[in-house]
C-alpha cells in the first residue's frame, strides 16, 4: 500500500499528460510559456482572486509575498509552530521574526484566542502574558502580518484571524500549501479574504506537479505586479527584462510543470470529492473499530456550513501514552505505511534557536507533536485498503 499513490492518478490521465508535455516540447517556451499563463488564469478563476502567479515552489510563493511586503528586522509575523518548516523559514529569511502562537487541540490550526494574547504581549513587551521570542522588550518587535496555515487541508479560523488583523492593521498571508482545494464559508482556500495566499504544487500536495512548483494568489494589483517582477530577478516589466528595478530572485514556475498541472487540473474537482469520501470512510471505520473509546482522536470533519477540508493528510492523535514508534512498526509489518507530521514544534527546531523559545512554551503543539500519526491518504484509496489500515492500527494499539 502506498502512503500517497501518485501512480493511480497518473494511470487515469497518461495520454493527457503526454499531450500537454509534448506541446511544450514543440513550442519550446520553457520559461513562463503559454501553459503557465493558462494555468494562472484557471486557478485565479477557481479561487475567485484577480491574480495567480506561478512560482518555483510553495516556499518561494511565501518568500515572494513577504519580500514584496518589504518585511525586515524589527518586524514580527505571527504564525503557528505546528507546520512545515517553510512557513516560519520564509519569515526569518526576510530578517523579520516569527512569533509563534499555539494551536487549537482539535483542529491543530492557530488558536485565535492565543493570537490576541500574543499581540497584547508584543505591545507591552510582556512575555509573562504570552511566550515571546527575543528581543521581548517593549517596542522590540512591531507586528506586521499574520501567517496562518490550513494545516492538513483544514481552513484556519479566518472569522477570528481576519477580524483581529483588521483591528490591528495587520496583513494576512494564508499558507494554503496544504489547503488548496478546501473551502471556508463557501470561499475557496487561497481566495478566502486574506491579502495574499501561497500554495505549493510539491508532488504529494493535493494538487501536485512532477517536481517543484507553487503559486501566489492576490486581489492586490500592485502586489501582483511586484511579485511578477520579483520572481524574474526584479525586472522592470515583461519587455524590459534587463532593466532590474529591485533585487529579486529566480522564482518562476516551469512551463513543463504548468503543463502537467493542467492535465491534473481536469481531475481535481472529482479528487476533492474522493478525498472527502475517503476521510468520511476513515471516520466511520475508526468508530466501528471502537478506537475513539480507547482514546484515539480522529481529525474532526469540518462541521461549518460551506467549510471543506481537502485532507492533505489524514492525521489522528493516538491515545495518551501510546508508544508511537511501536505503533508505526506494527503497522509497517502489516504493510501499512504511516508518517508523523510533525514530530517537533518549530519553536524547538535548532533553526530557530536564536528566538530562544523554551520547552513548554506551546503546550498544545507539544502535546500534538507527541501524538499525531498520519494514515495513508489519497483520492484513490479503496475501502478495502482503509479497512486494512484501521485494523492494523487497532492491532497496534491493542498490543
Ligand atoms: C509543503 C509546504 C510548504 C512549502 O512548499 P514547497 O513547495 O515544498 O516549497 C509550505 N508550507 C506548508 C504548510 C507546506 O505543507
Amino acid at each position: 500500500m502506498e502512503f500517497i499513490d501518485l501512480k493511480a492518478q497518473q494511470k487515469r490521465i497518461r495520454p493527457q499528460l503526454w499531450n500537454r508535455i509534448s506541446s511544450v516540447l514543440e513550442h519550446g517556451r520553457y520559461i513562463l510559456g503559454p501553459e503557465v499563463e493558462e494555468l494562472e488564469t484557471k486557478l485565479a478563476a477557481f479561487t475567485g482572486m484577480r491574480h495567480c502567479l506561478g512560482c518555483s515552489s510553495g516556499s518561494t510563493a511565501l518568500d515572494l509575498v513577504l519580500t514584496a511586503w518589504e518585511l525586515g528586522p524589527g518586524d514580527a509575523v505571527l504564525t503557528t509552530p505546528f507546520t512545515f518548516v517553510a512557513t516560519a523559514e520564509s519569515i526569518a529569511k526576510t530578517g523579520a521574526t516569527p512569533v509563534f502562537v499555539d494551536i487549537d487541540p482539535l483542529t491543530l490550526n492557530m488558536d485565535a484566542d492565543r493570537l490576541e494574547d500574543a499581540l497584547a504581549a508584543l505591545r507591552d513587551g510582556d512575555a509573562s502574558r504570552h511566550p515571546l521570542p527575543l528581543p521581548a522588550k517593549k517596542g522590540g518587535l512591531i507586528p506586521r502580518a499574520i501567517l496562518p496555515v490550513d494545516i492538513f487541508g483544514r481552513p484556519a479560523d479566518y472569522d477570528r484571524i481576519l477580524a483581529t488583523a483588521k483591528h490591528h492593521g495587520l496583513k494576512v498571508l494564508e499558507d494554503a500549501a496544504q489547503g488548496f482545494g478546501g473551502r471556508w464559508h463557501d470561499l475557496p482556500l487561497g481566495g478566502c479574504g486574506c491579502d495574499a495566499a501561497a500554495t505549493s504544487f510539491f508532488p504529494t500536495k493535493p494538487l501536485g506537479c512532477y517536481g517543484d512548483g507553487g503559486a501566489v494568489f492576490t486581489d492586490d494589483d500592485a502586489l501582483a505586479d511586484r511579485i511578477d517582477s520579483l520572481r524574474y530577478h526584479g525586472r522592470a516589466s515583461k519587455k524590459e527584462k534587463y532593466e532590474n528595478v529591485r533585487p529579486g530572485m529566480n522564482g518562476r514556475l516551469d512551463t513543463i510543470q504548468a503543463a502537467i498541472l493542467l492535465a491534473k487540473w481536469e481531475l481535481f474537482p472529482e479528487e476533492i470529492k474522493l478525498r472527502n469520501a475517503v476521510a468520511a470512510r476513515y471516520e466511520s471505520l475508526l468508530r466501528e473499530a471502537g478506537l475513539q473509546e480507547r482514546g484515539l482522536l480522529p481529525p474532526p470533519i469540518p462541521a461549518g456550513d460551506g467549510d471543506l477540508c481537502i485532507w492533505a493528510q489524514y492525521t489522528v492523535q493516538l491515545p495518551q501514552n501510546s508508544d508511537r514508534a511501536a505503533v508505526i512498526e506494527t503497522m509497517k509489518s502489516r504493510g501499512v505505511p504511516a508518517a508523523v507530521h510533525y514530530p517537533k514544534g518549530l519553536h524547538k527546531q535548532k533553526a530557530f534557536a536564536a528566538l530562544a523559545y523554551g520547552d513548554g512554551d506551546f503546550p498544545v503543539t507539544e502535546h500534538a507533536t507527541a501524538r499525531v500519526l498520519s494514515l495513508p491518504m489519497h483520492p484513490y484509496l479503496e475501502e478495502e485498503q482503509q479497512c486494512e489500515v484501521v485494523s492494523a492500527l487497532a492491532e497496534a494499539l491493542a498490543s
